[in-house]
This record gives C-alpha cells, structure tokens and sequence, in this order.
C-alpha cells in the first residue's frame, strides 16, 4: 500500500497511529542528531522525522533525498514539541520507522514554493512542476469547483448539456478559424469552432430548448496578454425566450457560481444601455465599482480662443475627488500617461479646484478664473476636486478618457478586487462600419436579431439598427455575451445581404442553418461565458494563463512539449498539402 492517509490529513487525534505517507520532499533539514523532511502532495505538507539515535542508517539514507524525491514512508503519528499553527498538519510529526525512495529527482530548475524563483517561460516549460506549487493548485480547484457548480446549476434548471463537433467546417466570419487538412478527403479542410453558435441553434430547431456546454472554442488571432489560442466558454441557448428571460437565468447562474465558489453575494445586476455606457465611461465594459462619469466640457471650454478646445468635436473631463492638491509632479506624470501611444492622447489639460473662488489650471492663459469656476461647478466638481480634461475627435477621445478614468480609479484604490459591480450592456448596435472593407461587419454576429422595432431600419440605415443583444460586465471584464437570434430565413438571408454576401455565398456558407430555419425553428437566443476569465475574475488575478492547466505562451506556443511543430513530408503527403522539403 501506497499510503494510508494523505499529507494533508494526520492531527493530533491521529496521535499513536502507525501510518503511511507518500509524496514530493518538499525540504529537508539536517540537524545532526535528526532530520526533517516536509513530504508534500496535492493535499499538504506533512513533517517527517528520522531520529539518528533510533535508527542510524535510516536517518542516513533520509539525508541523501533531495527536493523533489517521492518517498514512501511508514512511522508513527506523535504531536509535536514545536508546533506549527500556520499549517493544518503542524500539531504533528511522523516518526519515521521505514522509509522507501519511489523515485529519485533531479533538482528542479525553479523552487516549488509560492514565491518561486522561475521566471515564465522556464515555468511553462516545466509546467508539471508549476502546477505542483500550492497557489497555482489553488487555481486549478477553483476552475473545477467553477465547472461543478455551472453544471449543478443549470442541470437545476433542466438545461441538457449537449456536445457539438469539433470538427467543422470554416467559415469566413467572426476570427482567423485554425484548420484540420482532410486525409479521407483530400484537398478539403474541417476548421476546429470559434464557438458552437450555429450548433446550438440547431439543437433549438431539434426542440433541445435548453442546452449548455462548456466547451473548448478556437480563435486563430493575434494573441494579446488575455488571449489564448483554444479557450473555454459556458455555451447556453433557450428557446422560447426573450431577452428578459436569458438576462434573468444568467444572472441567476452569475450569483449562484460567485456564491458557490468564493462565497461572495453579488449585488443586484445593473442595467444600462450601449450608448449610455459610451457617454459616460467610454467603454462598452464600464467598471461601475466607481463613478467618475464623462462631463461635457464643449459648453464651458469653446469660445474662450483656446484653439484646440475651440476646433475638437469633443472636448471631454472626468473629475477625480480629492485630488485638487496634485503636484506638478504627480501632474506631469498624468500627462505623459495619457500621451504614451498605446492611449495616444495629444495632451491633458487639468483645473485643480483649490476651494471656493481658488482654481488652477494648465489653460490659465486663456480662461479667467471666474469661467474655470463655473466650469468646475457646472460638471460637479467640488472644492478639493481635480478635473481632467481630453479632446479632439468624439470616439478615441472616449477611448483616452475611458482609460484615464480606469487609470484614476485604480490610482485611487477605487477598484477593489474583492468589490463585485455586475453589469448587464444592452442594446448593442447590430452592425459596425468597417473604413478599409467599406462593409458593416455584424457587432456580435450574424445570426443575432436586430431590434423588433429597429428592423425596418435594415432597408435603408441598417448601421442605426440595434441589436438584441447583451453582455455581461463584471468589473470592467466583459464575462459573457450572447443575443436574441433570427430565427426566420428571410431576416437571416437579409442580414447576410448587408453583410455583403451574395445569395448563393450565403447559401454555401451558411445555407444549413437558413434550410433548418424552414422546418419549425422556434424563437431562440442565448449566451456564452468565457470560462477562463471568470476563473480569474473569482481568483481575484488579472491572467487567464493561470487557471489553464497546460497554457500557450504569447507566441500561441506550448513550450512544454514544443508545439506547433513541422510534420513530416509523408504526412504531408498523406494528406495532399503541398510541401517544398525534399523527400
Ligand atoms: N457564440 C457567441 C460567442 O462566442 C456567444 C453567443 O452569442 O451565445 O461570442
């Protein structure tokens, strides 16, 4: 037997009993009369000690294990004269009486420790290694525990889960699709699913009305820091449905997976629609933890000869509370963030609003203090406030202050992780103007419906049409997004008219999903979560690489077992791609 118990288990009220342990030295330590060895496994951390009186050669062979080793020990429980209370094991300590090396180790490149001494890459490499240190444990059990209660809960609710195919066909909307050569037919490709959209609509068509998955989604696109290449998604559709009901559900599942999992209670899910979102934080994923809304400063900041005021289609100013006495320094330091060109702004104006009839400002020249006054006092800034103001034209002036705002809220401590501030977006425009394409691009996409009240827009200003669609922010994070489908053919043929398919393309593409359409679809919509992200949004940590067991690097890479990699030429040819190797 390999062990009787587990390193995370033994107490005092194990005291006298013999047992069994195996796992990893975590550490040993060699005080001449005894050794102690921390034995570690998924459970904990259990002290084991070899007394050189007792057993000699025993303590002997204990000091040759080195980190890493997995040994199998047998020995009694006793209690500790030195207790440890920081662990849950530290009243104990096993006695050691036999003592079996299961498999020796080399030193391992990077401590296995919290606070490791790996950096990234060598850490992805030896990611079996990683994954032995506790806190990255942690977050592993709590993705499991994250799967178990969606799954409770929505089986709670008579949702099915059901699997779609990974083996699909590409199509050319939506991402960049990863594509799987046809040996049996060659020449011809599968794409693996950006999401199993079409799928689940279909499993509506067949009368499965309600359907989740949590399943693996594949986009081929440029990776930035929260990106990976094959990511996972809780995937829902209902039928018979509308908006309302799909916002009630998930709201419900939201609460539900936060209680079970971190037990936090989340406060009542706010509303707001897209355009309101974009005037007053810039952002279709407003962190609402905080307020700090957009201020129109046109009425206030045009026609007093400051010239780049005077021209801008937008002149735009957060005010940030408490922050009238800012220094030059703290100022500058400001300035030159907004100008960094991953934000882009030309400059930052402020106005310090000192106190009654005390302002300051970096556009003293052109403003009297009685107008700054009346600025301040007429956006809602108070005596202590600094106000902060961008402009030029109306959408990357959005943009700027939306991070400027984040900015100060994260300065200002405005954004406490252990806050939850749930957020539903509606009314997404349904499409969005693509300058280089000359074509609308759909917002969410195409199958999504557009307002009722909204279509007749599609005829002649289908850009002003809304969509049925929603999102789900959590703390600035967009956690999930899903819509109201169109569920008739004509819509659909429509809308693939606007997206600037021909109708036979349209029928090529997407043609079986328009022909299910004519075999008694009902009203459909639904929503998908990105599973990763509230993994670290529950985590409290800011990457989604740390709740994936085996993830890609930046480059889409896995450095662990070196993929992508070449194939060989009589794969190649096995599955007709052309290959310029000899051979
Ligand atoms: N399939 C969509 C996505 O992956 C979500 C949805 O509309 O349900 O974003």
């Amino acid at each position: 037997m390999h062990r009787t118990h587990t390193c995370g288990e033994l107490r005092l009220e194990h005291q006298g009993q013999d047992i069994t342990l195996s796992g990893w030295v975590q550490r040993s330590r060699d005080l001449g009369g005894m050794t102690f060895i921390d034995l570690r496994d998924r459970y904990g951390i259990t002290q084991l000690v070899f007394n050189m009186e007792e057993d000699a050669a025993l303590c002997e062979q204990a000091r040759k294990a080195g980190r890493e080793y997995v040994i199998k020990v047998s020995g009694t429980v006793r209690e500790r004269s030195n207790k440890n209370p920081k662990m849950p094991t530290g009243d104990v300590e096993v006695q050691v009486k036999t003592y079996e090396v299961l498999n020796a180790a080399q030193t391992p490149p990077f401590t296995i420790e919290d606070d490791t001494d790996g950096g990234d890459e060598l850490r992805m490499q030896y990611r079996y290694l990683d994954l032995r240190r506790r806190n990255v444990q942690e977050k592993l059990i709590l993705r499991h525990k994250l799967a178990i209660a969606t799954r409770s809960f929505l089986d709670g609710a008579g949702f099915l889960e059901i699997e779609t195919p990974y083996l699909i066909k590409s199509t050319p909307e939506g991402a960049r699709d990863f594509v799987v050569p046809s040996r049996m037919n060659p020449g011809e490709f599968y794409a693996l699913p950006q999401s199993p959209q079409t799928f689940k609509q279909l499993l509506m068509v067949a009368g499965y009305d309600k359907y989740f998955q949590i399943v693996r989604c594949f986009r081929d696109e440029d990776l930035r820091a929260d990106r990976q290449p094959e990511f996972t998604q809780i995937d829902c559709e209902m039928a018979f449905a509308e908006q309302e009901d799909i916002l009630t559900v998930f709201s419900g599942l939201t609460a539900h997976l936060f209680k079970a999992v971190i037990g936090a209670d989340l406060p009542d899910f706010q509303r707001m629609d897209y355009a309101t979102a974009m005037e007053k934080y810039g952002s279709d994923k407003p962190d609402i933890r905080f307020g700090m809304e957009f201020k129109d400063c046109a009425p206030f900041a045009k026609g007093h000869g400051f010239n780049v005021f005077d021209q801008a289609e937008a002149v735009l100013g957060i005010v940030a509370p408490g922050c009238a006495e800012y220094s030059r320094k703290q100022l500058d330091a400001l300035t030159n963030w907004v100008k960094r060109p991953q934000i882009g702004a030309k400059g930052l104006v402020y106005i310090k609003y000192l106190g009654e009839h005390s302002v300051k400002s970096s556009v003293d020249k052109f403003y009297s203090p009685e107008a700054l006054e009346a600025w301040c006092k007429g956006i809602g800034a108070k005596p202590g406030d600094l106000v902060l103001v961008l402009s030029g034209d109306l959408n990357p002036v959005r943009k700027q202050l939306g991070e400027l705002r984040l900015h100060m809220g994260r300065e200002l401590g405005l954004r406490d992780p252990k806050v939850f501030a749930p957020l539903w977006v509606v009314d997404f425009p349904l499409l969005e103007w693509d300058e280089e394409e000359g074509r609308h691009f759909a917002m969410h996409h195409p199958f999504t419906s557009p307002k009722p009240e909204d279509v007749h827009l599609l005829e002649n200003e289908p850009g002003k049409a809304r969509a049925n669609a929603y999102d789900l922010v959590i703390n600035g994070v967009e956690i999930g997004g899903g819509s109201i489908r169109i569920h008739d053919r004509e819509l659909q043929a429509r809308m693939f008219d606007i997206l600037g398919f021909t109708a036979e393309e349209a029928q090529a593409q997407f043609g079986f999903l328009m022909n299910a359409f004519e075999y008694g679809a009902p009203p459909h919509g639904g929503i998908a979560f990105g599973f990763d992200r509230l993994c670290s949004l529950l985590g409290g940590s800011e990457s989604i690489r740390d709740y994936i067991a085996f993830p890609k690097n930046n480059s889409g890479r896995d450095v662990m077992i070196d993929a992508p990699a070449p194939i060989d030429a009589e794969q190649l040819k096995e599955l007709a791609l052309k290959t310029d190797l000899p051979g």
